[in-house]
């Protein structure tokens, strides 16, 4: 099996000039971005200006027409790249959780490990339990996912991620989905991450999170990176665009 490379230094996520279109809509053009080990991005912008497609080709949910990206040194935009072995070094959270209804979470939890990774049952189930402890849902493993609020299935499908290990993060608007007073338990989850060490790259509209968290800001408008740096930008934008996103409270 193809071992991660990613011990090795250099950026964990790289993109270097990603072209991406749906049809004749251009969505990413020419994009580049780096992370990396142990650090946190957030990827910001307005509603459709690419941010979950950049986060989505980190992962090859979709292919690029052009550019590069390599992920833990996988050339993920080499067509022939293997996808288990990128997949295994990378875990994504979207806005909706998924969790299989008719698992209890524990079970939700060590499916992948069990049948993906090869793990034994018991030590699914003791990763289980850690994973679960780490989002503060160790008294869940036997309930089922709908016993458990928005924001607990949002932990649970976090700790489902981290189970396999990866070596990076993505998140895109995990909170999104849920009511205001269930969001502040799911960023904290995050943010112990980000303070364990994860890399991550988070698509996120809240920028109070974004600022205390990330340690670079990328600002994508119509497709581009159109300014980054460290959470200081959003405190002195350059750019008119992102002035105008930053006072529009979004
Ligand atoms: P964001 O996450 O910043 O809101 P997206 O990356 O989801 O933006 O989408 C960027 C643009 O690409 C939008 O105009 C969206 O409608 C379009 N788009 C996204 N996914 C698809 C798809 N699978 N097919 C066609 N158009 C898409
Ligand atoms: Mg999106």
């Amino acid at each position: 099996m193809s071992q991660p490379t990613s011990s090795s230094a250099g950026p964990v996520v790289a993109l270097r000039d990603v072209h991406k279109s749906f049809g004749s809509l251009k969505v990413l053009d020419g994009v580049s971005f780096e992370v990396a080990r142990g650090e946190v991005l957030a990827i910001i912008g307005r509603s459709g200006s690419g941010k979950s497609t950049a986060l989505r080709c980190i992962d090859r949910l979709e292919t690029i027409e052009s550019g590069e990206i390599t992920v833990c040194g996988h050339r993920v935009s080499d067509p022939k790249l293997p996808l288990r072995a990128l997949r295994l070094d990378v875990g994504i959270v979207f806005q909706s959780y998924n969790l299989f209804p008719h698992l209890t979470i524990e079970e939700n939890i060590c499916l992948a490990p069990v049948t993906v990774k090869g793990r034994r049952r018991a030590e699914a189930r003791e990763t289980a339990r850690r994973v679960l402890g780490q989002v503060g849902l160790g008294d869940k493993l036997d309930s089922y996912p709908e016993q458990l609020s928005g924001g607990q299935q949002q932990r649970a499908a976090i700790a489902r991620s981290l189970a396999m290990e990866p070596q990076v993060m993505l998140f895109d608007e995990v909170t999104s989905a849920l009511d205001p007073e269930l969001t502040g338990e799911v960023l904290r989850v995050i943010e112990q991450l980000a303070a364990g060490g994860m890399t991550m790259v988070m698509v996120t509209h809240e920028m109070g999170f974004a600022r205390r968290v990330a340690d670079r800001i990328v600002f994508m408008h119509r497709g581009k990176v159109w300014e980054t740096g460290p959470a200081t930008i959003l405190e002195a934008p350059e750019t008119a665009e992102l002035r105008q996103f930053v006072g529009s409270g979004l």
